[in-house]
């Protein structure tokens, strides 16, 4: 494979979509380094081992009623408010084809924020509505409701920025699109803050859609399994469209051991190491005079802004660590985003920062 499109075949490929810049994974912008601390993804590095049994020789089931009803009971919602799919990533997509016309309608989002929105609406030719967060990185709440959006993307807590969004702000614009739009909160961080979620508003709020997933705080990026949650009628229009059989059955097998009370109480006992290690991190990097900006964090990730971030990464990359350069995302000049990662990558990262500083300082 040279990697080169034939002519021919980019002639055949929809135009909206060779527009579209793929988006720049973790794992894609890096492919086929050796490095050993990975800290660019906000995976979680204090992984399980998972057994799996059986044979495959039989499709699997679309939805699993076993793993929609251990999901219902780790989220507190009935088991017809839960759909399973391919990691979260594949549920924003289901989203906006499911409810948006190409061409026609459009989505609300919120940057800084998560890249794969935006990716998702252009490649169903979908518009979108760019409402960036405040200074303070809240919803500016008067513009977003000037939007007259199919779906309003809210994270929370915010990749990149790592804030939660207030549950008052999230209420006054689900109020506002009671029936015209629905309001997706994306929650796949919501394990590392204490606050409550927005899940139980789903009952008051028809138009509430929240998403979860397995590849955070469960620790588990490589299995792909994620959950929507919804009111039954939103669950409905997904499924019309979700593929036969988009859960492989270890993936089922797995998840299901990941949702077990032992399991859930070993996550969380994970989550309090990785906060602690988050807020250590977080006074060591503002202690360093080459930081200009170190922003608080309620997820497994950090936001720091330096003089030049792609010196620093590229310096990092050449001691094996890996952190991600947020300078192409709105208000982020300048800034890096570091994931939690174990106590030992963690000493690494702290070592290397402060190598890197004393050199600028000495330079
Ligand atoms: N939402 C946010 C805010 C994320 O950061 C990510 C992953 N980086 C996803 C959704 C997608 O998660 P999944 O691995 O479940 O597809």
């Amino acid at each position: 494979m040279t990697g080169v499109i034939n002519d021919a075949i980019s002639k055949l490929a929809r135009s909206s979509v060779k527009a579209i810049t793929p988006y720049a994974s973790a794992r894609r912008s890096i492919s086929g380094t050796t490095a050993a601390t990975w800290l660019n993804a906000n995976e979680n590095a204090l992984a399980t081992e998972y057994q799996v049994a059986g044979e495959f020789n039989r499709y699997p089931d679309c939805q699993p009623a076993i793993l929609l009803q251990a999901y219902a009971n780790y989220a507190g919602v009935a088991s017809n408010q839960v759909l399973i799919s391919r990691g979260a990533d594949e549920a924003i997509e289901l989203l906006i084809r499911s409810f948006c016309e190409p061409k026609q309608d459009s989505i609300t989002l919120c940057p800084p924020t998560y890249g794969m929105y935006a990716i998702s609406a252009q490649s169903q030719q979908v518009n979108t509505n760019i409402v960036p967060l405040t200074a303070d990185c809240q919803l500016d709440l008067p513009a977003i409701l000037a939007t007259k959006p199919k779906l309003v993307f809210i994270c929370s807590p915010n990749n990149p920025t790592g804030n939660i969004i207030p549950q008052a702000q999230i209420i006054t614009v689900l109020e506002h699109y009671k029936t015209s739009a629905l309001v997706v909160v994306d929650e796949a961080y919501i394990e590392f803050i204490s606050q409550s979620s927005v899940a139980s508003l789903l009952k008051q709020y028809p138009n509430l859609v929240v998403l979860r997933t397995l590849s955070k705080a469960f620790a588990l990026a490589g299995l792909r399994c994620g959950f929507t949650l919804a009111n039954a009628d939103v669950i409905n229009a997904l499924k019309q469209i979700i593929a036969p059989y988009p859960l492989a059955e270890p993936v089922v097998q797995i998840a299901c051991q990941a949702l077990q009370t032992d399991a859930i109480n070993e996550m969380q006992q994970k989550v309090v190491v990785i906060n602690q290690l988050r807020n250590n991190f977080i006074d060591f990097a503002k202690g360093l005079s080459g930081i200009k900006k170190v922003w608080p964090s309620d997820a497994n990730f950090v936001l720091l802004q330096v003089a030049d971030a792609t010196h620093l990464i590229k310096a990092l990359q050449q001691q094996g660590i890996l952190v991600r350069n947020q300078s192409n995302q709105l208000g982020l000049a300048e800034v890096v985003r570091v994931s939690i990662g174990n106590a030992e990558q963690m000493q690494n990262l702290q070592q290397a920062l402060q190598n890197y500083f004393n050199l600028q300082e000495s330079i």
